[in-house]
């Protein structure tokens, strides 16, 4: 359920109406309701009650400073995925101990601020990151808490591009050798082994690959303290899925995946950590755009939008679908058309929709694209010249600008002419 709906026919953001904040910022804009984000994260850490678990929010699903600060005054922590978001989590408040540092590549100075920011726990991802990790908490005297990430070879069912839990897959140790890493690690002064992880995709709609993994990392922790290894605790990433077509059946709910951690890892003993990020944001959010031109084409009309694939990269990347919300009602019984909504930027591929039939739209009519919140804003580029769009928070009947549209001169501010070229003016 989100906070998203249209009051005498206008769309609103809880209290407040989408042209109202269109008119004070400007298009396009992303809007984010922070009813909406508290009651995903309420939904989904009540499903875990009475479980021993630490909830650290995917920063990288969305990283802006006040959404982070909304889910951490929630008791939120993060997981994240770089020393840059490592830094947002620290400056939105997280407390370190809260925070799982998580990614396949990080880099010694990235291990480094991890260890000196003090995080709750690191997920090794390769014998090379840990003997890294090593070298640099001995020298500085610690011990790293950390798990592994394991990959154990599951099959998400998601898109292939963001299926991360399959053997051919980058992420994790490969489970066949995990048990010999935990040996290796366990011996190691800089190291404290602390627990097992898991990330096996995102946009997951169906428990079974949850299931199968979540009963193999309590497997794993079972043979591991049967070496004498000290598991205490499990961390099962996120990618529990998000309904992206409002008519869709739903997927599952955090009850039913609740469930499936309850039935699989919660006579462990171990504290169980969550890495949620769309669950929590998608339909958190919403893009708003106004139509610039309508162009007739000769089998479909063409609605081109003031956003594009920069502000929103998801269909273009990942073939994905955004509910289109005209944010004028429109009559029940009106007329519908075939449409493709496009953006200005010189790709095909810039493209929203692609044959959707929707009522007829005109010139500067507003429109949202639902379920944004998520791998929406964190995702764009300035691809075209074109300033990254503000974010706006809503909280009942107010709203903020928490983040500011650049003005255009900023995307070239860090840019340079060599010496050579302006000694020839
Ligand atoms: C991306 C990511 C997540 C969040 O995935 P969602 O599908 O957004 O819940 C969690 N953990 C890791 C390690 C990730 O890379």
């Amino acid at each position: 359920m989100d906070h998203f709906q249209y009051r005498e026919g206008v769309l609103h953001a809880e209290d407040v109406s989408i042209p109202a904040i269109a008119a004070a910022v400007g298009t396009p804009f992303y809007c984010y309701s922070a009813a909406t984000l508290t009651r995903h994260y309420r939904v989904f850490a009540d499903a875990l009650e009475g479980l021993d678990t630490r909830v650290c929010f995917s920063a990288k699903a969305n990283g802006n400073l006040a959404v982070l600060r909304l889910l951490g005054n929630l008791g939120a922590g993060c997981d994240v995925v770089s020393g840059g978001e490592l830094k947002r989590a620290l400056a939105a408040g997280i407390p370190a101990e809260k925070i799982v540092f998580s990614g396949v590549g990080k880099t010694a100075e990235e291990l480094a601020l991890a260890l000196d920011s003090g995080v709750g726990q690191i997920n090794v991802e390769s014998e090379a990151e840990l003997n890294r990790l090593n070298d640099i908490a001995s020298k500085v005297g610690q011990t790293a808490p950390i798990a592994f990430r394991v990959n154990p070879d599951v099959d998400a069912a998601t898109h292939d591009k963001i299926s991360t839990g399959r053997k051919e897959d980058k992420f994790g140790v490969a489970w066949e050798d995990a048990p010999r890493l935990y040996e290796v690690a366990d011996a190691l002064s800089g190291i404290d082994v602390r627990g097992v992880a898991v990330h096996i995709g995102s946009q997951i709609t169906d428990l079974a690959p949850f299931e199968t993994a979540f009963t193999k990392v309590a497997g794993l922790v079972e043979n591991l303290r049967k070496a004498g290894i000290d598991i205490r605790t499990v961390d099962l990433g996120g990618g529990l899925g998000v309904p992206y077509k409002r008519d869709n059946t739903a997927p599952p709910s955090p009850a039913e995946y609740g469930d499936v951690v309850r039935r699989t890892v919660s006579n462990l003993g171990c504290t169980i950590l969550f890495e949620p990020g769309r669950v929590i944001a998608a339909n958190a959010g919403i893009l708003v755009t106004k139509v610039v031109y309508v162009k007739p084409g000769e089998t479909k009309e063409f609605v081109i939008v003031d956003a594009a694939m920069n502000d929103l990269v998801r269909p273009a990347m990942y073939d994905a679908h955004h509910d289109v919300l005209p944010v004028t009602e429109p009559n029940a019984g009106s007329a519908k058309k075939t449409i493709d909504i496009v953006g200005p930027v010189c790709e095909t591929g810039d493209r929203f929709t692609r044959d959707a039939t929707l009522s007829p739209l005109e010139e500067d009519d507003l429109i949202a694209f639902a379920t944004a919140g998520a791998y929406g804003a964190v995702m764009a580029s300035t691809y075209n010249t074109r300033p990254l769009v503000p974010e706006v928070m809503v909280n009942g009947d107010s709203f903020a600008i928490i983040r500011k549209r650049p003005a255009v001169e900023d995307l070239w501010a860090l840019e340079n002419l060599p010496d050579w070229m302006t000694d020839e003016n």
